[in-house]
């Protein structure tokens, strides 16, 4: 087996030596600059509350794996696990809503839970006042994690297998040979690898640039205190089990509490953020359990105003007073998720870090999956390090971004929350245009993205009846305006209309490997005439679908990939033949993208170039280098909303002059400009999936409803043997397309979708359909449930019905585009 070195002994570094040894790595080597076992990092003084539920099902996952594993864990006689429940209140109806949004996700995951009145509140956590709140979320499942012991008990096992811990250690440079890692660098002397993985936590940024690699992460400090002893916890609880109160939390005042025997522990995230610079950190010969470089002196100031909310929820406070307290340091990044993935230039270093004690031992089995298996379990894509585009792993951008997230830690967050700061930072050429028909943008790595226009609004008046949207709640209808963005999916179906489809990630992959290349990544046939175009998948060696693409042979040599949801840049670099004889290129940045789609889009485009735009001319998926008003540009015929048109594609320089003579052009037509919010309905009503929302690598193609994708008999692709053997009629589950009954209940996505009453799946993406009237869904669903089967959506504390439908739900037979 490979030799290991992990750079950190936290919590993170000590659950992967476990994981490693339990599958046969036994040379493993943990290094920790600190002294063994309490090495000082954030792991030595974690409180240790574990609430497993959140709106990411892989990082609910994660926080499941790591309450079975740590539960099961034996520590002389002591807890490493103390099952002591959750319990989150509302003091707002806000909070109260979502609390049953929560719920929601919690029966999508898995997790038991439930949303309880404030008396059941109060007999849950008799030190709270029912009539200072609305009610709580309860989940028996959650608890306690005792990290130091943990780190201890998980070291002692992995020794057992062979692994060594050293601590005082500190790792001051990473080896490399031939663009492979080769061990790192110590005072003490070199120590070889063939892996390396930092777990450094919050040191992870200084630990990554010894290997040349940016790790956007920010090291903040978070307000704990104790009180004193209080005499209403006095005699419940002895030193051996500490707490029995169920874990609490009180976020909208960014607040939460748990016992320590007679005390009561309290967090704050509602002072000022406080980043904090390595060079700022304590400097320590001995940590011991109140001194330690990742604790930083209490700023008794900054957490006043936490204690005096405290004091208002929890009647018993107003008598006591804080003992002792600390701004402990840990990691936050951009968008507040974990770090984890392999160094693009060195091979063989790896991180793992910005993880909570939460996902500690989750983030550990996946990464070893990683490791010795080639492949996770649960999906990565929003906890992959290489998630960020170059411009979101700036220092400022990160420091800038992790504040925010920090502010923002427990808000109610819409899923269509757009970052308030900072904008502006990557827009089309047609930015210009788009903010003079008041676009409303939502941002997404960096893109400025128009979700619709407010110049629309002047069309309302003309929608006939039947395309006129019902009102919706105020949570769907927030970032949203239906009559608005019904007018642009009007247009679309009816008329034409011009969508930005800039941001969407395009690739360039040229040279005499190209199409060898392309034909073992993809399961689609490659080897086609110059001007094909074709929508494939990439799996992953189980047969997941790690993405949906689209490739446009250019040339012999010459491919443009289109990528519908997240792209792996790393992933295929490192795919890439060692003869240098392919190059791949991420063209998105120089190049633009408008989607001119609609019955009348070949009245609109035709006028304007001498190349043949006709049904015959540029037949479906097939694309062709052309002039439209002067301008080169490659046209793909392809449409992603379901109608006759063009992906319209130029260099970024022609970009504004092109959206304005297209724009002109059309006005006769009654062309409009149309937004996101459009698109999503108009595609998901076509039933084309979404990467990343609608299927990840969790998923084979055949469950994910594209295994027409496919092309089994083509020779060897990645993927190829796991799915042998497999097709959509052998599939235990489906995505499945869902309409709403009651014509007017939208639901957002992550909702439990319950068959017979009990969660069965969970919804991935949901929109109102303009061309049927009635809101849809996609989800995940027991293949048992067939077309006609009804099923309830769990949407906040009411159940939404719903029928499973034959897909697509608009134009089937392919008549609009093929025309
Ligand atoms: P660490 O425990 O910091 O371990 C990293 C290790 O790397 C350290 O031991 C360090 O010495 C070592 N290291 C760094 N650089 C080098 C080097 N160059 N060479 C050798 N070794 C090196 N999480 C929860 O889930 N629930 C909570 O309730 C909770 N409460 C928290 C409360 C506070 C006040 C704070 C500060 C954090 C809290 N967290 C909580 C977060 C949690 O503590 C951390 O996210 C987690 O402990 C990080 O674990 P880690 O193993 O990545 O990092």
């Amino acid at each position: 087996t490979p030799r290991v070195v992990i750079i950190g002994a936290g919590i993170v570094g000590a659950n992967l030596a476990d994981e490693l040894t339990e599958r046969g790595w036994d040379r493993v080597t943990v290094l920790d600059q600190g002294p063994l076992p309490l090495t000082g990092g954030s792991t030595s003084h974690a409180p240790g509350l574990v609430y497993q539920t959140g709106p990411s099902k892989t990082m609910t996952g994660f926080a499941s794996y790591t309450v079975d594993k740590f539960t099961g864990l034996e520590a002389d006689g002591g807890w490493c696990f103390n099952q002591v429940g959750g319990l989150e209140i509302a003091t707002t109806p806000e909070r109260l809503a979502d609390l049953h949004r929560k719920a929601g996700w919690a029966a999508s995951w898995g997790v038991p839970g439930e949303v309880v009145g404030a008396e059941e509140c109060a007999k849950l956590h008799p030190l709270l006042d029912p009539d200072r709140i609305l009610g709580g979320f309860h989940t028996p499942t959650d608890g306690l994690a005792k990290a130091s012991r943990v780190v201890e008990v998980l070291a002692r096992r992995a020794e057992a297998r062979g692994a060594v811990f050293q601590g005082g250690t500190r790792v001051v440079g990473i080896r490399q040979s031939g663009g492979r890692v080769t061990g790192v660098e110590t005072p003490q002397g070199e120590v070889p690898a063939d892996i390396v993985v930092c777990c450094a936590g919050f040191w992870g940024r200084e630990v990554g640039a010894m290997a040349g690699m940016t790790v956007p992460l920010l090291p903040m400090a978070h307000q704990y205190a104790r009180t004193a002893p209080l005499p209403e916890l006095a005699g419940r609880n002895d030193e051996r089990i500490e707490a029995r109160l169920p874990i609490l939390r009180h976020q909208d005042r960014d607040l939460y509490f748990r016992e320590h025997v007679d005390r009561l522990g309290i967090g704050s995230y509602a002072h000022r953020p406080i980043a904090v610079g390595l060079d700022e950190l304590p400097r320590l010969d001995t940590p011991s359990d109140d001194a330690m470089p990742s604790m930083l002196d209490f700023t008794g100031e900054d957490f006043a105003e936490s204690w005096e909310h405290g004091r208002r929820l929890l009647p018993a406070l107003e008598q006591a007073r804080i003992e002792d307290g600390f701004n402990g340091v840990f990691s936050f990044t951009p968008d507040g998720g974990p770090l984890i993935g392999e160094s693009p230039e060195v091979a063989g270093f790896w991180i793992a870090e910005a993880v909570w004690v939460t996902h500690s031992a989750g983030v550990a089995r996946s990464v070893a999956q990683l490791l010795v298996e080639g492949r996770s379990e649960l999906d990565l894509h929003g906890c992959s390090v290489h998630r960020f585009d170059e411009v979101e792993t700036a220092d400022a951008y990160v420091e800038e971004t992790s504040r925010q997230n920090f502010i923002e830690i427990y808000d109610v967050k819409h899923p269509l929350q757009p970052r308030f700061s900072p904008r502006d930072l990557r827009t089309s050429p047609f930015h210009a245009r788009q903010k003079e028909l008041g676009a409303v943008f939502l941002e997404s790595h960096g893109w400025e993205r128009p979700h619709w226009y407010a110049a629309n609004a002047a069309l309302a008046k003309d929608l006939p009846m039947d395309w006129r949207p019902p009102s919706r709640d105020a949570w769907s209808g927030m970032f949203h305006d239906a009559s608005v963005v019904a007018v642009e999916a009007w247009k679309t179906r009816t008329a034409v209309a011009m969508y930005d489809m800039t941001s969407l990630k395009r690739l360039e992959v040229t040279g005499p490997g190209a199409l060898a290349y392309l034909n073992r990544l993809t399961t689609g046939k490659m080897d086609k005439t110059v001007g094909a175009v074709t929508y494939t998948l990439m799996l992953d060696d189980a047969g997941g679908v790690r993405s949906d693409i689209t490739v446009a042979r250019l040339d012999e040599q010459e491919f443009q990939i289109g990528v519908n949801g997240n792209i792996d840049l790393d992933y295929l670099r490192r795919e890439l033949p060692e003869d240098g004889s392919v190059r791949v290129r991420d063209i998105t940045g120089g190049t633009c993208c408008i989607g001119v789609w609609g019955p009348l889009a070949r009245d609109l485009v035709q006028p304007l170039s001498r190349d043949d735009f006709s049904h015959e001319g540029l037949r479906f998926f097939r694309c062709m280098r052309a002039r439209i008003a002067g301008i080169p540009v490659t046209a793909m015929r392809l449409s992603y909303v379901g109608e006759l048109g063009w992906e319209i594609y130029t260099n970024a320089e022609y970009g504004q002059r092109l959206w304005d003579v297209l724009f002109e052009a059309g006005r006769d037509l009654g062309v409009v400009a149309a937004g996101r919010a459009a698109f999503n309905s108009l595609r998901l009503e076509k039933g084309y999936r979404a990467w990343g929302a609608d299927m990840t690598t969790e998923h084979d193609p055949y469950e994910a409803g594209v295994g027409f994708a496919v092309r089994a008999d083509k020779g060897p692709f990645i993927g190829r043997d796991a799915i042998a053997g497999r097709d959509e009629g052998s599939v235990g589950r489906r995505l499945t397309c869902l309409t709403v009954d009651d014509g007017r209940s939208v639901v957002l996505g992550s909702e439990p979708v319950l068959l017979d009453g009990a969660p069965a799946g969970y919804v991935t993406s949901a929109a109102f359909s303009h061309t049927l009237g009635t809101p849809i869904a996609y989800a995940w669903l027991p293949a048992e449930a067939t077309v006609g089967t009804p099923v309830e959506i769990q949407y906040f504390d009411r159940r939404v019905r719903a029928t499973v439908a034959a897909e697509p739900l608009v134009d089937p037979e392919m008549t609009r585009i093929r025309r």
